[in-house]
């Protein structure tokens, strides 16, 4: 399987019989125990890597590839223990997982070979990036099929987010891996027995890791959650009738249990998501839209929806604004009610200013939590914490000068946790160290035996001064020091020129170049006096550190909702910060499946437009109605903004439906349950699909469940085929949207033959948009218009872009030729009746006069007239005459 990027392989590693030093055995056996890892076994001070895993290391970290032996059969690399994290975030990044295999007994202390133990096991899924941007999250995804039921979990280790969720009927396989690859997850855990079918699917996931079946299993996952999160049973969490999305989260539980070695005691919480409870869109839509990645991995984030709404003021709020992007609300009442709190502080500055102002500075609660619930918070990451929690009250007061219900559903939610911070600003000193190593983190008054051992080794400070002076004039030498170093202690140091001074009860104990270093039994007995007290105080403060920490892990969950309050509260704010700075107005929602925006704009290209100061984007209205019109056709030239309007329809919707204000003069709308995209060609070389299958399975799926209430944009559909294939394909599509689905759509296309349709289907409407044709070429008007377009312009912009002339005159050429060949083709309709019969509008309409007469009903002479009535419209429109 291509993700196990590390583990089993031919090549290096040694054969069964090959006679092996103890150490390399126990680097063995941990390799037996985990072989889907790379093994970082410590060496002194160096973490060194081995044979295949050497071999890996090297190329990947670029670092140097020795041997262990003269033969060059072992191959061997490391990196010293204290540089470490930079390089293990590198292999966790391009998908490795590592064991650290560290040393458990001090060598100084045992004559024997050191014992060495797997004590954590890095994976790209539950490392704590510390490069992760604050926006993103790091989820450890597992998928559980079972039958027609699909289940997902996913695991966020560093925020403690952790949800879970089902999907059941046909579509159920297809409607979780969107799920899945929308939320990006770094490592996906799958059962041993997954297909390698499969797990193709889903390549863009980069580490795959394979679980026994034993473990996907009622009677073992099950129980796994319910201890993780202290209940009794998973009804509370609305997991009761979904067992295989709890099995999905105990897999998850488990696997983290596996590589940690120690209780995850954050995760207090898991939230079982109904798939029919939000605005839903499939990943091919997310891409599609930018809506939080650009279409171009690695390209400028500013294409982005969440760049553009981004105004997020803790991390917390980012997160939950990334969320909400991807999952808008369906409830209009949940929607309604953040309108109105968005209302109320976008209308008052300056409590809007002063909420903002309160969530500024607040760290990543979330993350803080979880290091410190994995051991790796120090003393300053309790500290940041603290600093952040004081910061609550301040929110707290903000959000209570709003009234409206929203607002004060927050502040009841918003625990300010007073008590945790206090705890924690009087246990540590105002700016305690980095780690415990050295002591200082823990403030005075706080343990009186911390503060007597402190003040033995003030005083003793005080007393070297007091020796030091003493010796000197006993002596009668000047220049004589007292110091202190980790290797010989204290001492007394004397150059050489005054040695002959130097008392006889002086016992020498170092000689340097320049200088004698002395003892006395006075500064024996300090020194031991002084040490004791200094390894003891830090011995306590690591006591009352750890104590600390149990206490405010114990507040772990009022801490995870009270994040969770500030996140809600930090969109709601934004959003009427966008509102206000922006110009976005309120949507009103309404029970009818319309879409009505006047003056509409894109979000993303207006803002942009804005800050590159590239001009000033054209405001377009849309009007889409049930019951009619519900069908746009869009013509136009190319680069004339039809894309750019399906979007901004896609934009509106979904920032409507986030609760969040619209860049339009007004907006009036009716709940949309999915939106649907089928843009541009993408290939899928990767999973086996061409351009043009890609296309037609993405329409398939918008045929086979889009619904009444969908909002359908379709771009260039059918243009990856022979022209009247794709013509063809389009039509009845559009046929079928028309009749059978009836769901808002906007449909852009370059086959100016669509465009009649709309004289058949009594709800499509055609719109055009508008361009100027000047002397010197088109300049486009980006402003949408009724009607259809006349031509396509196509030859021009290919002026725009600056094909050679000859090719430009050439195309123009050939083109003429085909015009006058199909005016020819219109002749000979009867020779090719299927094409022309369904294309031509002409035809259409003889074919309709003919449908619609009764031929018994006539006289001969009717027969004849209307013969030559039909004939010469025929000669009229096709420019010949009879
Ligand atoms: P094609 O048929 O080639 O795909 P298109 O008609 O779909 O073209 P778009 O891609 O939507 O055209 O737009 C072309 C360019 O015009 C984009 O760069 C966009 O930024 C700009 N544009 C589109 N609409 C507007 C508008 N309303 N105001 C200002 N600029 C716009």
């Amino acid at each position: 399987m291509p993700a196990a990027k590390p583990g089993a392989r031919t090549s290096s590693n040694p054969g069964p019989d090959q006679q092996l030093t103890p150490v390399m055995q126990q680097f063995m056996a941990a390799k037996r125990q985990y072989p889907d890892t790379l093994i970082f076994f410590r060496m002194g001070d160096f973490y060194e890597l081995f044979y295949d895993d050497a071999i890996t290391a090297s190329r990947e970290l670029q670092i140097t590839l020795t041997a262990r032996d003269r033969e060059r059969t072992q191959p061997m690399c490391g990196v010293p223990y204290h540089a470490a994290e930079g390089y293990l975030q590198r292999l966790l990044r391009k998908g490795y997982r590592i064991a650290i295999c560290e040393q458990m007994e001090d060598p100084k202390l045992t004559k024997k070979i050191v014992r060495r133990e797997v004590t954590r096991v890095l994976t790209p899924g539950t490392a704590l990036d510390s490069s992760l941007g604050q926006e993103q999250n790091n989820f450890l995804a597992a998928f559980h099929q079972d039958g027609q039921t699909a289940a997902l979990a996913l695991l966020d280790l560093s925020t403690g987010e952790f949800r879970s969720a089902e999907f059941s009927g046909a579509n159920a396989h297809q409607l979780a891996l969107d799920e899945l690859l929308k939320a990006q997850p770094s490592e996906l855990l799958l059962a041993s027995s997954a297909s390698e079918g499969f797990a193709a699917e889903l390549n863009r996931v980069v580490t795959r890791t394979h679980v026994e079946d034993w473990v996907w299993t009622r009677d073992y996952a099950v129980p796994l959650v319910e201890r993780q999160l202290g209940v009794q049973s998973l009804e509370g969490f609305g997991l009761a009738g979904h067992p295989a999305a709890a099995i999905a989260a105990g897999v998850v539980l488990h696997y983290v249990q596996q590589t940690q070695k120690l209780d995850a005691l954050h995760l207090d919480s898991l939230r079982f998501v109904e798939f029919a409870d939000g605005l839903q869109l499939d990943q091919v839509t997310v891409r599609n839209l930018e809506l939080v990645e650009p279409l171009v991995s690695g390209q400028d984030n500013r294409t982005t929806l969440f760049h553009t709404l981004d105004c997020s003021q803790t991390p917390m709020g980012k997160r939950f604004l990334r969320a909400a992007i991807l999952r808008p609300l369906y409830d209009a009442d949940v929607i309604n009610a953040r309108y109105t709190a968005v209302a109320e502080a976008h209308g008052d500055l300056l409590r809007r200013e002063d909420l903002r102002k309160a969530l500024s500075g607040i760290l990543d609660l979330e993350r803080l939590l979880a290091r410190l619930s994995l051991d790796s918070a120090g003393p300053r990451d309790v500290a940041a914490l603290a600093t952040s929690l004081v910061r609550l009250p301040g929110v707290l007061h903000a959000a209570s000068a709003m009234t409206a219900p929203l607002w004060r559903e927050l502040v009841g939610r918003l625990d300010t946790l007073t008590d945790i911070a206090s705890l924690v600003q009087s246990t540590l000193t105002a700016e305690p160290p980095l780690t415990l190593v050295d002591g200082g983190a823990i403030g005075e008054g706080v343990s009186k035996e911390l503060d007597e051992l402190r003040e033995i080794s003030r005083s003793g400070r005080q007393s070297i001064a007091t020796i030091e002076e003493r010796e000197r004039a006993r002596t009668g030498i000047g220049s004589l020091k007292v110091r202190y170093n980790s290797v010989f202690g204290y001492y007394i140091e004397i150059s050489k020129s005054n040695l002959a001074m130097a008392p006889a009860d002086y016992e020498r104990k170092q000689t340097l170049v320049n200088a004698e270093r002395f003892t006395t039994p006075e500064l024996k007995d300090y020194e031991v006096r002084v040490l004791t007290a200094h390894d003891r105080a830090i011995e306590i403060e690591k006591q009352l550190f750890a104590a600390l920490r149990k206490s405010v892990l114990e507040a772990a969950s009022r801490i995870r909702r009270a994040s969770a309050v500030v996140a809600e509260i930090d969109l709601l704010a934004g959003f009427a910060h966008l509102a206000s700075v922006r110009g976005y107005v309120r949507p009103v929602l309404v029970e009818e499946p319309v879409l009505e925006a006047v003056a509409g704009r894109h979000p993303v290209i207006e803002h942009w437009m804005g800050e590159s100061g590239s001009g000033r984007f054209i405001p377009n209205s849309l009007y889409l109605d049930g019951a009619g019109p519900s069908l746009l056709l869009i013509t136009g030239p190319n680069m004339g903004g039809k894309s750019t309007y399906l979007r901004q329809a896609a934009m509106l919707v979904l920032m409507a439906q986030m609760g969040c204000y619209v860049p339009a003069e007004s907006l009036r709308y009716g709940l949309v349950d999915r939106i649907y995209t089928r843009i541009g060609a993408s290939d899928n070389v990767a999973r086996g699909r061409s351009t043009f299958m890609v296309e037609m399975t993405e329409t398939a799926t918008i045929l086979n469940t889009a619904t009444a209430r969908s909002l359908v944009l379709l771009d260039e559909m059918g243009r990856g085929t022979a022209t009247f294939d794709g013509l063809s394909l389009a039509w009845a599509t559009v046929e079928f949207l028309h009749a059978e689905i009836g769901a808002r759509t906007l449909f852009a296309t370059h086959y100016h033959e669509l465009t009649m349709l709309t004289e058949k289907l009594p709800r499509a409407l055609n719109l055009r948009v508008a361009v100027k044709e000047t002397s010197s070429g088109i300049v486009f008007l980006h402003s949408i218009e009724q009607g259809a377009a006349s031509k396509s312009y196509g030859i021009e912009v290919a002026k725009l872009a600056g094909l050679p002339k000859v090719v430009l005159e050439r195309a123009r050429h050939i083109l003429k030729q085909h015009e006058k060949q199909e005016r020819r083709s219109v002749q000979v309709e009867t020779e090719e009746p299927m094409q022309m019969t369904m294309f031509t509008p002409l035809s259409q309409r003889i074919v309709d006069r003919i449908a619609e007469t009764d031929v018994n009903s006539l006289t001969p002479l009717q027969a004849l007239n209307l013969l030559e009535e039909l004939k010469q419209e025929l000669g009229e429109t096709a420019g010949f005459r009879s």
